[in-house]
Parts: structure tokens; sequence; C-alpha cells
């Protein structure tokens, strides 16, 4: 199939880095759904906000896709019933996270067929805005490639505010991960309808799609399905563009993509939405859109489990709440030399111990290394090599930052050093070869400060 996309030459970011992306292992596989296990365990808190309120007790039924939490605030959302079942305990549980959160236990009923309540679909097109951005909010979307961000408080922004671009980070830059791919390539029409919902909703006119080039057949079914929507674009005075993007990491990183699709840089101290721009995921418009095609909420997701430690690599659909241990027995179980499980992509996201953690809206993937594949977490003093200066695309000092953090001044690292800008990506660790942690320290000094205001 001839690949019809343009290269995006430039300009692209400095720095960054270029792991091995590993994503051979699963990028080829269609999803598959995974069986409903015997519970599953709803976390009050799965996105940025204020958690989310029970209004179930233990003992209730519930159906699936039933309320069981209703959004604790405007920069919140509800929780649903993932499974039929029997409330079985409202108690803290382990979250991805690595603490203890409030979450709803569910037994779930192994005799039902899960078939959710007749439910009245809307039509996107007949509703008001309000309506629109409130059927979001009760549909619990956020976006879905990590930072679980509410997507209906991203359709409201602040009054005057006036959107050029609404870009969509298809990069999916993180080693490992296929779960955007996949949906790219299966479902290119549920993202093309996500993207003009929240387009209209805006008024947004330029839609960009901004994929790597190492994902061919992702920009290729998005090409092949963009003519159908042309008339109405063409009627709104709109345009959606595909384009592919350098291949490095973290081209994904809100202010990379956008420099590489609009050429406008996000200076220190602003926001995408200062410069006219507002950047969602994949995968949340294509919630977006589902929402609106089966009149459910975000019940399930697509999360990439893989890695040598795992024995069968796969692209699976998973109800929320489902536990490790449930997704692993689907994937066929860990290796005899299975050593460390990372909860999202292994440069950003946090190591699990525990089995019984649940799957939350945010999670991407789930990486499974090998004994071999583990990085020594021997730790030597600082060289002064530079590497980490380097490789950091935002442009600050990872290693005086290292310094600071060791030595607890987390306000200079604050008020002199731009800790701020951090976007805690991962590249100065993953090259020094002191095996300082240092992005680790400075998620924990961000962490300290917000903590103590
Ligand atoms: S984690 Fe922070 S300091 Fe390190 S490279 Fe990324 S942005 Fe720079
Ligand atoms: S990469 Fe590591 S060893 Fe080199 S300067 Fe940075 S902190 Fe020091």
């Amino acid at each position: 199939m001839a690949l019809k996309h343009h290269e995006y030459s430039s300009p692209h970011f400095l720095g960054g880095v270029h792991p091995p992306e590993s994503k051979e292992l699963t990028a080829h596989l269609p999803v598959r759904r995974m069986p409903f296990p015997d519970e599953v365990v709803i976390p009050l808190s799965q996105h940025i906000g204020a958690p989310a309120k029970p209004i179930v007790k233990v003992g209730d039924h519930v159906e699936r896709g039933d309320l069981i939490a209703e959004a604790g605030g405007f920069v919140s959302v509800p929780m649903h019933a993932s499974a039929t079942g029997t409330v079985k305990e409202i108690t803290r549980w382990p979250h991805p996270s690595g603490n203890l959160t409030p979450a709803i236990r569910i037994a779930v009923d192994k005799h039902s067929a899960q078939v959710p309540r007749a439910r009245t679909i809307p039509d996107w097109r007949g509703l008001s805005k309000p309506e629109l951005i409130q059927a979001v909010q009760d549909g619990g979307v956020v976006g879905l490639g990590g930072a679980a961000f509410p997507t209906h408080v991203k359709l409201s922004p602040p009054e005057g505010t006036v959107l050029e671009y609404l870009i969509l980070n298809g990069c999916e830059c993180e080693p490992y991960l296929t779960t955007d791919h996949r949906i790219m390539v299966e479902q290119p029409r549920r993202v093309l309808t996500g993207l003009l919902i929240m387009m209209r909703a805006l008024d947004v006119k330029v839609g960009l799609i901004g994929v790597e080039n190492n994902k061919p057949d992702a920009i290729v079914a998005l090409q092949e399905v963009l003519p159908e929507y042309e008339a109405e674009l063409k009627e709104h005075g709109m345009r959606i563009d595909v384009i592919g993007l350098t291949v490095r990491y973290p081209q994904g990183a809100e202010k990379m993509l956008i420099l590489a699709l609009t050429e406008r840089e996000v200076p220190r101290g602003k926001l995408p939405l200062d410069l006219g721009v507002l950047v969602q995921n994949v995968g949340s418009v294509a919630s977006i859109a589902e929402i609106f095609e089966t009149g459910l909420p975000l019940l399930e997701r697509v999360v990439t489990v893989t890695g040598h430690g795992i024995r069968k690599p796969s692209n699976v659909l998973v109800p929320i709440g489902a536990k490790l241990k449930d997704v692993f027995e689907f994937c066929g179980g860990v290796t005899m030399d299975a050593r460390q499980i990372v909860m999202g992509g292994p440069m950003m996201g946090p190591s699990q111990a525990n089995l019984e953690t649940p799957i939350i809206k945010g999670i991407t993937g789930i990486v499974v290394l090998p004994a071999g594949e583990v990085k020594s977490q021997e730790e030597y003093d600082c060289i002064r090599c530079g590497h980490c200066l380097d490789a950091c695309p935002v442009f600050i000092n990872p290693q005086r930052l290292g310094l600071l953090a060791k030595n607890m001044r987390y306000e200079t690292m604050q008020e002199d050093y731009a800790l701020n800008d951090c976007m805690l990506c991962g590249c100065c660790s993953y090259v020094c070869p002191s095996n300082i942690p240092l992005s680790q320290l400075f998620g924990a000094s961000k962490a300290y400060l917000r903590r103590n205001g």
C-alpha cells in the first residue's frame, strides 16, 4: 500500500534520546478483549482533580455501566461499574501511584451476560455546547495518554480564549507501548469523529494529528477514512491534517509536539492555551466518539501488556478495575526470570510490586522486564559528564537539580533552576552513566513542593 503521508522533517526539538523502540512485540497484534475477572476494584481517584464520591453501599447490586460515584467537583469525573455484580467493600486499596486510596470493590456476577441497561444515546450534533460538555463529564472521559486530565475541563477553556489548533497526540513515543497505535489502526473513524466533536465544541478550525513515522499503517488508516469527513469539515470551514513526525523521545510531550506541528514554542510559564493550541490524546477522543456511539461511559480501555517478561505480549481491552494478576493471567503469565513490572512506559512509568493493583483509566501499558534487561540500580557519584544536560529537551540543568534534590533544597530548585519546567520525561536518568535516578528525584521534589504549598 502506497504511503500517502509526507514526512515532516522540521522543526524538531533539541535534546531527547532514542531508546530501543521494542514495539515489535505488540505493534502488529489486534486488540483482544479479556474476560471479566471475579472482582473489579474502582479507585475513586483515577484523574487529576477531586476524587469521586461514592453513591453506592456494600451489598448493592450494580449493572455494567451504572454510576457508582459522582464527580467530586468540576475538575473531577464520575466512576461507573465496569462489570455487573455486587458492591463488596468500600475501602483503601493499592493504587498504581503506589499509595493506598479509597476504592469500590465489586464482586463480579459470574452468570451475568454483562449487557448494560438500555439507554438513550444522544446525537452529539443536536446538543448545545454545555450539554455536550456535560455528556463528556458524565461519561467519565479523561486523558488516556497517562495524565488523566478530565476531558470536559479541556472543552471549557477560559472565556475569551481563541483556539487556532486542536492537536491530537498520536506519537506514543514511549518504548514498548502500542495502545494508541492500535487504536489509530483499528478505530480510525472513532479518532476522527472524536476530533470533529472536540473541534465543533471548541470552534477550532484546524485539527492536526501528529503520528511518529514509525507507525505508517496508523497514518494510512487515518488518511483513508479522512475523505468521509471532508464535506462536514468544509461546511464548517475546518480542516484536519495527519502528519508524520520524527521518531525521537519525547516527541509526544506537549511542548515538543506543538513545536513540531505549529512551529510555536511554549514559553516558560505559559500554557499551550496562551498560544491558541490545545492537545489531546488519540485514545481520549476515540472514547468521546464511543460514548456518543454506544451511550456507555468509559468502562474499559486498551492496555499494551508487553516486555520479554510476559509470556504472551498483547494489546488488551481491559475492564477498568481489573487487577494486574488477572491481566497477566490473560496474557499467559510472567516468565520465570521476570524481575520488574512498570505501569506505563519504561521512561516515565513507576514500578509496581503489588499484583492486586487495578488498571485505571490513565494506564497505557504494563511492561514486564526480565532480570537481564533491568538496569543496574547501583548508583555512583556524578562525574560531571554533561550527558544529562545534552539530553534535557527543555534545557534545564538536571545535574545541578540532582545535587539540590539530594540536599533537599527544593525551593532553590524551583526558584533558581526552573524545576517547574521539568516534565519528568526521564531522558536525563536514561543517559546518566552514574545511574543517578534524576527524574525520580525531581518527581519527589515536585511532590514535596505541592504538599507544602
Ligand atoms: S526529566 Fe526533567 S530534567 Fe530530566 S531530561 Fe526530562 S525535563 Fe529535563
Ligand atoms: S549524566 Fe549523571 S553523571 Fe553525567 S553530569 Fe548528569 S548527573 Fe552527572
